[in-house]
This record gives C-alpha cells, sequence and structure tokens, in this order.
C-alpha cells in the first residue's frame, strides 16, 4: 500500500514536471518560431491573407467559408485529425485583433513542429478550427461593427449580419464540442478592486440566464483554471474574470446554449508591455487549453480554482494622471483651482498617435494613473478646449511664477508654455513635469 502511495506520488510528481517544462516550452517556442511579425493593431486584411498562404505553403487546411458585407474573404483553419472538435474564433469585433495573430502563430507553430510528441498528440486526438478575423471590414476601419454598423456579437439571433450567419453556419454544420470567443477588452480594465491591469480576462459562458452547469461548463472551468495557471509566471496579478451577466442575443452565450460550450479570453493590456506580448499570452493560454483537452489533463484540475480569478473591474484606472494641477478656465481666470487631471487614450492602431481625451477633473484620490505626474509647480490650460470631462486631452503647463495674460488671443506664441502635452506625448518640455514618486 504504502509503496503504491509512492509510486503515485512519483507519477505525480513526473507529470507535473513535465506540465511545468512544457508551459516554458510554449514559450519558448512562440519566441523563436512565431512568425506574425507587426503589431495585431496594424495587420491589415491583406496582411491576413498573406499570413493565410504561409499556412497553406506548410500544407495547412486554409479555406474561404464566406464574405463580409463589403465582399471580403473570410476564412477557416483547420488542423489536426482527432475525434475532438474545437472551434475558434477571433476579431469579431474588428478593433479587438491580438487573437488573430496569436492564431496564426498557433497553426504555423503546431505544423512545424508535428513530429515532436507533444503536437502529434494534439494532432491525433483533436480537429482545430478557426476564423481569424471573423469581421475584415471592421477590421479593415478597426471598428467594433460590421459595415452595416451591427455589432456581431449581438447579432446570434436575428443573424442580420453575413458574417453571423457565417459563424452560426459553421457551428451548427460541425457541432464542435468546445468554443473559443477571442476578444480585446478596455485596456484600463483591471483586475478586481486594484489598480492592476487585466492583461487577460477569462469567462466560462454559460448556456442561459439561470447559468445551467453541464459537464462542459465544469470541463471549461477546469480549463480556464489551467489557462491562468500556466499564464502566472508572466501575468500574476494581472488576470481577471469577466463580467457574466446573460446576454441573450451574444454568441458565447448562444454557442453554449446550441450545444457547444464557451471559454471568452478577452486580452486587455500590460503597461510597459506590447501587443506582441499578449500574443505570446494567448498563444499560451491557447495551446494550454488544447493540450489539456488532447491529454485528458484537464480532468484532473480544480474548477475551484477559476473562482479564485478576481473579477473585472473598472473606473479604477486611467491612463495619465496629473496631480495637484492649477487648472485655468481661459474665460473666467480669476477662478482657479487646484485639481488633478485624468487623461484616457482613444484606442487606435499601434501605427498612429492615440488622441487623449479628458476623463475626470477633479479630487481623483481613489483612481490610480499608470503614469502620474506631480504638476503642482504648474498652471495648466486646455490647448484647444477648456479643462473639462470629455473634451481634447491636449494640455499647456505654464510655471506658476510667470505671468501670463490668459486672455490672449493667441496664447501659445504670445506666451510660450514650458511644456505641451499633445496626444499624450511630451511635444515640449519632457522632463520639467515631474513624475510622481
Ligand atoms: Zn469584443
Amino acid at each position: 500500500m504504502k509503496q503504491s502511495c509512492f509510486l503515485l506520488m512519483l507519477l505525480a510528481a513526473f507529470l507535473m514536471n513535465n506540465f511545468a517544462q512544457t508551459t516554458a516550452e510554449l514559450a519558448e517556442i512562440w519566441d523563436k518560431e512565431h512568425v506574425t511579425n507587426k503589431m495585431p493593431s496594424n495587420v491589415r486584411h491583406s496582411d491576413l491573407k498573406a499570413y493565410l498562404d504561409g499556412l497553406r505553403s506548410l500544407g495547412l487546411k486554409v479555406d474561404e467559408v464566406g464574405r463580409s458585407y463589403a465582399n471580403r474573404e473570410i476564412y477557416q483553419v483547420e488542423w489536426g485529425k482527432g475525434p475532438r472538435r474545437v472551434f475558434l474564433w477571433s476579431q469579431m469585433h474588428g478593433d479587438e485583433p491580438t487573437a488573430t495573430s496569436a492564431l496564426i502563430d498557433m497553426f504555423t507553430i503546431l505544423q512545424k513542429n508535428h513530429k515532436k510528441d507533444w503536437v502529434k498528440r494534439l494532432e491525433k486526438e483533436l480537429t482545430i478550427r478557426a476564423v481569424p478575423m471573423l469581421n475584415p471590414d471592421g477590421a479593415e476601419l478597426y471598428v467594433r461593427r460590421n459595415l452595416q454598423g451591427i455589432d456581431v456579437n449581438r447579432d446570434a439571433k436575428n443573424l442580420e449580419t453575413p458574417e453571423a450567419r457565417i459563424l452560426k453556419q459553421l457551428r451548427d454544420a460541425w457541432q464542435p464540442e468546445i468554443g473559443f470567443n477571442l476578444h480585446n477588452q478596455n485596456e484600463l480594465t483591471t483586475a478586481g478592486s486594484t489598480p492592476q491591469q487585466a492583461a487577460i480576462s477569462f469567462l466560462v459562458v454559460y448556456g442561459d440566464e439561470a447559468k445551467t452547469e453541464s459537464e462542459g461548463h465544469l470541463r471549461n472551468k477546469r480549463i480556464v483554471a489551467l489557462m491562468a495557471e500556466a499564464l502566472q509566471p508572466y501575468i500574476g496579478g494581472h488576470m481577471a474574470r469577466y463580467d457574466d451577466g446573460w446576454s441573450p442575443t451574444a454568441f458565447g452565450d448562444n454557442f453554449s446554449a446550441w450545444g457547444t460550450p464557451v471559454i471568452l479570453i478577452e486580452t486587455g493590456a500590460l503597461h510597459g508591455k506590447d501587443e506582441m506580448f499578449l500574443v505570446k499570452m494567448n498563444f499560451i493560454a491557447i495551446l494550454t487549453a488544447m493540450r489539456s483537452l488532447a491529454d485528458g489533463s484537464e480532468k484532473a484540475a480544480d474548477p475551484a480554482k477559476y473562482f479564485n480569478i478576481p473579477n473585472n473591474a473598472s473606473g479604477l484606472l486611467q491612463h495619465i494622471i496629473f496631480r495637484n494641477a492649477t487648472v485655468i478656465d481661459r474665460e473666467n481666470p480669476l477662478t482657479q483651482s487646484v485639481a488633478d487631471i485624468g487623461l484616457v487614450f482613444q484606442r487606435r492602431r499601434a501605427q498612429f498617435s492615440s488622441p487623449t481625451a479628458i476623463r475626470q477633473v477633479g479630487t481623483l484620490s481613489s483612481i490610480y494613473g499608470l503614469t502620474e505626474y506631480d504638476a503642482s509647480g504648474f498652471n495648466v490650460v486646455g490647448r484647444v478646449q477648456p479643462i473639462k470631462p470629455g473634451n481634447s486631452g491636449e494640455l499647456l503647463f505654464y510655471k506658476k511664477d510667470r505671468k501670463v495674460d490668459w486672455s490672449a488671443a493667441d496664447l501659445e506664441k504670445q506666451f510660450e508654455p514650458d511644456a505641451m502635452l499633445s496626444l499624450g506625448k511630451w511635444l515640449k518640455g519632457e522632463g520639467i513635469v515631474p513624475l510622481k514618486k
């Protein structure tokens, strides 16, 4: 008895060690072999086609499965020969691109490493189908909706968009046992009530309002627990659980209702890390899920760990906060006030500068900035609009001891500012307004 216990422990230790090694191996293999070479937000439909040509040349099956509203091709990639059907789709919201690149890297690396044991196992057990960039028109314009102005992810019931019809048809014809719905969330989303950005959020999506739990949902919780565990060394403290409110017209909820329980992965951002880092995180998470399905290791995972992941939260974080600025209203220069000014960036492709908007003005003591400045030595005035919530975040900074006629017609020329923030960057006077310690 004792001996068999010991053997079991040895086996468990071996499996765990093997598992840990393979997770590190996933990171390493992505570092060495990923093929996507543009920031995901810069990837256009034409770039996707070039990536898919690369997959075809490796021998992967890539099929056109329909056209978007503007007649752009929508593709499905297939890999594997196994009985278990796994379906993924990305970028149904055009400005949510990270996972599209992760899928391309995944298929490339699986195909190139098909002689490795762990890949052979995936190939034998699974057939993976994925639609990268379901909404190519939205992706081209870098907007959420399709060209009809419809949110494809609210069109699972009405099926007014060609993109939604294609997605539903692919599921209905193939009846996959699990689905992965791949999105991006607001980059100021936080992990619980902390100022930590949620770089990745997960959700096991139920198929009804009562959250009836099937074995598929339980399995998905175990898989999310494993994905979170795999990402822990890289983004520990920066993972969260997406809001699980029932959305009767959304695809994740309806896939789950139709018999394909869905895991939602929402990529956020991590200050100081670029988009490619997040592609790598997606790659590790998705392949961890694939591996756990193929080798059955998901069955040994603890679904309770899913609930240890903190909830998504919002409202705690802004991109830039200027603390204790003296805010000047040019129309009433005598009424000055000392306040914090919070700015947020708008979502743009990486190749373009992002305009900023003023989110809040006041005492922002419970709000954190990804970057914070001590503006207590400065009078601050809006460059194009007064400093008010919703207005442009273009700002001029004047040292407090300067005499300035705030009503001057061409203020910027007549009284050159000491520092100027434009498009979230210092156009002038970088380093003059000190970073807050
Ligand atoms: Zn989305």
